[in-house]
């Protein structure tokens, strides 16, 4: 029986791992069957984790000492892919894709989420090279350069706005002429002078070479009409698609309380409504989606287990 099982190895799940080994518990165990480090891995530079200055290394080079430092402290790693968590009695069983299963006594779900892709053409090839999915990490890469942003909802427009104060000009490609996102936010980014909003187009292509991404063709759907944008970085916010499936039931039920757009509700302790059972980072309700943000959730869910572990002795 593990003392506890943390799903999904980013920022969160790794933090959780070296405060849950270096706090003193012996059988803990990271499961993840993706890379190691979670989505930070797929960007290019890191330049807002505090403490970290180096634009020679990418998201990999700056997650790869993370590992080292958490297997140091007797975190052991799994390269096993979670299907779902079940509670028995007073402790869990980690179910996996294989329908192999461990118990423990506690459990840390830390999956993330998946920046939604669009799908058009050079979407997957510039990925992390020029589309981006990250106004906060990759806007300031386009200071004082063009910037295109797709997408309708709120993120898009509350990330346009952000990059509208760091590019020289920022264009809202949305598919409709009619914006998902809340009135105030649209109100807010039509009034900027540099955001320009560029209505029932989406993305056709993004080209680029071996340097990355060199611009993206636009096309207004009901003209046909293709916009060549050259040297723009482009930023996709088309929705977020929660990694929650490994708490949800045989019968497709959540484990634990949600909200509605699939996030896990906690408390400032990262307690879901399932004793036992604590969610961290990108999947949490509220989540600011940084790096930063994901590792202090992970700190805090590891020092809520060490204290839930000892109540139960
Ligand atoms: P994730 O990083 O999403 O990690 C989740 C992990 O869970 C993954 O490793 C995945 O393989 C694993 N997993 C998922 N499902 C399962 C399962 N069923 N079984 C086992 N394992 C599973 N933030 C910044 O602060 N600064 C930046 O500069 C920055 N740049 C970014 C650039 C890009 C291109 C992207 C995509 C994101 C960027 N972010 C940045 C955001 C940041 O990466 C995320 O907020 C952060 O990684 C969230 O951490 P997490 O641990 O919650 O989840
Ligand atoms: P979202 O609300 O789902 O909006 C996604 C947008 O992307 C929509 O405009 C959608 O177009 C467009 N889109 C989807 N797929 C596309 C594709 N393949 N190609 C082109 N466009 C595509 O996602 P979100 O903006 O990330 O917001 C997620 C949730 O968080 C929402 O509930 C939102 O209200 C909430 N949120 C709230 C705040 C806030 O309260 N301040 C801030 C951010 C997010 P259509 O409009 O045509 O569907």
């Amino acid at each position: 029986m593990l003392d506890c099982a943390i799903i999904g190895g980013g920022p969160a799940g790794l933090t959780a791992g070296l405060y849950a080994t270096r706090g003193g518990l012996q059988k803990v165990t990271l499961f993840d069957a993706g890379v190691l480090g979670g989505q930070i891995t797929k960007s290019s530079e890191i330049e807002n984790y505090p403490g970290f200055f180096d634009n020679t290394k990418t998201g990999l080079d700056f997650m790869e000492s993370w590992q080292k430092q958490c297997f140091a402290f007797g975190l052991k790693h799994e390269y096993k892919k979670v299907a779902r968590v079940e509670k028995v009695e007073e402790h869990f069983k980690v179910i996996f894709d294989n329908g192999e299963a461990i118990e423990a006594m506690t459990v840390i779900v830390a999956t993330g989420s998946t920046p939604r892709r669009a799908g058009f053409k050079g979407e997957d090839e510039f990925f992390g090279k020029g589309v981006s999915t990250c106004a906060t990490c990759d806007g300031f890469f386009y200071k004082d350069k063009p910037v295109t942003v797709l997408g309708g909802g709120d993120t898009a427009l509350e990330e346009a706005f952000f990059l509208s104060n760091i590019c020289s000009d920022v264009y809202v490609v949305h598919r409709r002429d009619e914006f998902k996102a809340a009135p105030p936010t649209l109100d807010r980014a039509m009034r900027k002078e540099n955001i320009h909003l560029i209505t029932n187009s989406v993305i056709d292509e993004a080209y680029g070479g071996m340097m990355g991404l060199d611009g993206v063709k636009i096309k207004n759907t009901q003209t046909d009409e293709i916009t060549d944008m050259a040297n723009t970085g482009l930023f996709v916010f088309v929705g977020l698609n929660v990694n929650n499936g490994v708490l949800k039931d045989e019968n497709g039920d959540f484990i634990c309380e949600m909200n509605e757009q699939g996030q896990v509700v906690v408390d400032l302790k990262m307690n879901t409504s399932l004793k036992g059972l604590f969610v961290a980072g990108d999947l949490r309700i509220d989540a600011p989606k940084q790096v930063v943000s994901a590792a202090g959730d992970g700190s805090i869910a590891a020092l809520q287990v060490i204290s839930y572990l000892q109540e139960m002795q």
